[in-house]
């Protein structure tokens, strides 16, 4: 469904990723692992269109996307859940949500669409009027979370949704993640520092080392390597 092939990427004059390429079959949960620093983010930052890829090409679904503007990704399928969640934090959780649904023309829609979402996040009804500001940590992801789930994905990227919450509200998100996939379809590309809960939850996992991809496996294969093992999983 979504095929990443040769891409290079940066800043400025610099290369952050150098011949990146990796495969995510649809449906499925394929995680990317990596240090501080590895490139996770400028990867997600490539996909959505937020930086330009310098060489190779991103494929959705037979389409290559590369030329085309992160809003026109949005209409094709792919959302973000960006890192360190980019709440407005002045508006409401209500507010919030709609920000993701400026896809949608109808108000209809979006209020349909908002019904759905929040069967995933109960106490999101709860908080509807709140001020961003005023939420957890866990309740802000749940919002970054509902707020991609707004424009009606066919690709979630999560960058780093556990960080910074609690092991418990961990739990939650990741729970949330996993039935995303089942019950609505949904393909999934999850960044991740918390790598053995990420290998957990995904099928397929990719590492990223000063932006290459270093390893690649099946899930049960890396968490039973001796290098993931030593550094990623603490021994
Ligand atoms: P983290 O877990 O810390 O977010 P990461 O794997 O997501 O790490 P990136 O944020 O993609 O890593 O950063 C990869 C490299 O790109 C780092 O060397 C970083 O300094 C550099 N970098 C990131 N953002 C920018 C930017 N806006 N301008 C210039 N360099 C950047």
């Amino acid at each position: 469904m979504l095929k990443v092939e040769h891409v290079s990427a940066g800043y400025g004059a610099v290369d952050v990723l150098h011949d990146v390429s990796f495969v995510v079959p649809e449906r499925e949960i394929v995680t990317i692992l990596g240090a501080n620093g590895a490139g996770k983010t400028t990867l997600m930052r490539a996909l959505t269109g937020l930086i330009k890829t310098r060489q190779g090409t991103i494929t959705l679904q037979g389409q290559q996307l590369e030329s085309w503007s992160p809003e026109r990704r949005v209409r094709k399928g792919l959302a973000l859940v960006p890192e360190g969640r980019e709440l407005f934090p002045s508006l409401t959780v209500y507010e919030n949500l709609l920000m993701g649904a400026f896809t949608r023309a109808s108000r209809q829609e979006r209020e349909e669409t908002l019904e759905r979402v929040l069967k995933y996040f109960p106490r999101l009804k709860e908080r509807l009027h709140a001020y961003a500001a005023s939420l957890s940590g866990g309740e802000g992801q749940m919002v970054a979370i509902g707020r991609a789930l707004m424009a009606h994905p066919r690709v979630l990227l999560l960058d780093e949704p556990s960080l910074g919450l609690a092991p418990v509200v961990v739990d939650t998100v990741f729970d949330v993640i996993a039935r995303l996939n089942v019950d609505e379809g949904l393909t999934i590309i999850l960044v991740e520092q918390n790598a053995r809960r990420a290998l957990r939850i995904a099928r397929k996992a990719y590492v990223l080392r000063g932006g290459t991809i270093a390893m690649e496996g099946t899930t049960p294969e890396l968490a039973s390597s001796a290098a993931i093992q030593q550094l990623y999983l603490g021994g």
